[in-house]
């Protein structure tokens, strides 16, 4: 593999010398303004204008019947977890190939994650693995499908949109139907991907965005449910506020509830970026197409592209080297490294992780079979001058 020409070509894109990050945020717009009008109102905290807006915005965009603002993507996978009904004990189906959040606010529930393998096509949730799965070791009855061998409720399926491509969502929402399972969307990384022409975390009964500081706008930290039920949002919304009775003074709190929500300071930043959102998809997909101009030339890398059923943000440029070797993956993260270029492997899989390796997993052989050889590359929108 020439490493070589891929450092040069990423140091020319960047037009830099300096170090060069996975991905950096970009605040060029409104954001000094709505954060400086934020602490100049002293609503700073979960209540205020900008929250309602953001959530507003974030509505309009995805084409999300509700979107309620939380402090960080993980909050908003936790709550939705919470209000489809997840109970301690109970299985959720997820991906071994994700980040950890998506496996630990499983943990969190007193759930245990089952992982299943990922589908070639997507690097998210395989269908088909799903499918196998609940043929041979689930049955149904009126309450809905259990595991045959161990009595656990089978609740939920989350599958995640890995680096922002979507996931084979039709085939997994006709499982959830026959199956009667509940759909959680982790799309955290996905604002801005569409599957066949809808927001990636509308077609589940839940999805849950991140805006973290490295993903495709950034609240700082910060998260958002999002639903099609107007009953399961007001529950969400309570769930987050702690649970507290709406009432103009008592402070009653009629379970035990969550502080999640997003503060008026992040929203205002959140507001400022998403006026953006277009302009940064739009610089994405011109990066993707300026790396596979250079990457087609190089015979043992394979750049990642969208699903044909889909439209990606392209969140990450990611490659797949040919050779799934740990020693050649390492050799090439430690030249980019000494370039000082940030360049990073997948994440380890999730059975893999020290606080989940106890939870039951089925073949994962395509997932195996990536785990040295993806890598993302630096991808922040902006290039140099
Ligand atoms: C970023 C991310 C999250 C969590 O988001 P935070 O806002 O960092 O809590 C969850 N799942 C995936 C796949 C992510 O990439």
């Amino acid at each position: 593999m020439n490493i070589n020409l891929i450092t040069k070509f990423i140091r020319e894109l960047y037009k830099s010398n300096d170090f060069i990050p996975l991905h950096a945020p970009t605040f060029g717009g409104n954001e000094k303004k709505y954060v400086l009008e934020t602490i100049d109102s002293t609503f700073v905290s979960s209540v205020g204008k900008f929250v309602d807006q953001f959530e507003k915005e974030i509505e309009l965009f995805t084409g999300s019947n509700k979107a309620i603002a939380t402090s960080n993507g993980t909050a908003a996978l936790h709550a939705a977890l919470h209000v489809s009904g997840v109970q301690k004990g109970d299985l959720v189906i997820t991906q071994a190939l994700t980040f950890v959040a998506t496996g630990n606010v499983i943990h969190h529930m007193g759930a245990s994650p089952i992982f299943l393998d990922v589908s070639k096509k997507s690097l998210g949730l395989c269908p088909l693995a799903v499918s196998k799965f609940l043929h041979k070791f689930a049955a149904i009855d009126q309450d809905g499908a259990f595991h045959k061998k161990t009595g656990q409720r089978i609740k939920a399926i989350v599958p995640m949109h890995t680096f922002g491509h979507p996931v084979e969502l039709d085939e997994l929402i006709a499982i959830c139907e026959e199956w009667k399972l509940t759909l959680i969307e982790d799309a955290a990384e996905s604002l801005g991907s569409l599957y066949k022409g809808r927001h990636t975390g509308t077609l589940g009964d839940f999805g849950a965005l991140s805006f973290n500081g490295n993903k495709i706008i950034t609240t700082g930290g910060g998260g958002a449910i999002l639903t099609k039920s107007k009953y399961l949002a007001t529950r969400a919304l309570k769930l987050t506020t702690t649970s507290k009775v709406s009432h103009k003074w008592e402070y009653i709190h009629d379970e035990l509830g969550y502080n999640y929500r997003m503060p008026n300071l992040n929203s205002a930043l959140g507001l400022a970026q998403l006026e953006k959102i277009n302009i940064f998809l739009r610089l994405k997909k011109k990066l993707f197409k300026k790396y596979s101009f250079i990457l087609k030339n190089i015979d043992d890398v394979k750049l990642v592209s969208q699903p044909k059923f889909s439209k990606s943000n392209f969140w990450l440029q990611t490659i797949v080297i040919k050779k799934n070797s740990k020693k050649i993956r390492d050799r090439f993260l430690l030249k980019m490294h000494k370039n000082r270029i940030f360049a990073r492997p997948v994440w380890n899989l999730l059975h893999k992780q020290k606080h989940l390796k106890n939870y039951p997993k089925m073949n994962l052989s395509t997932a195996e079979s990536l785990k040295y050889r993806i890598i993302n590359l630096p991808s922040s929108p902006y290039l140099g001058k």
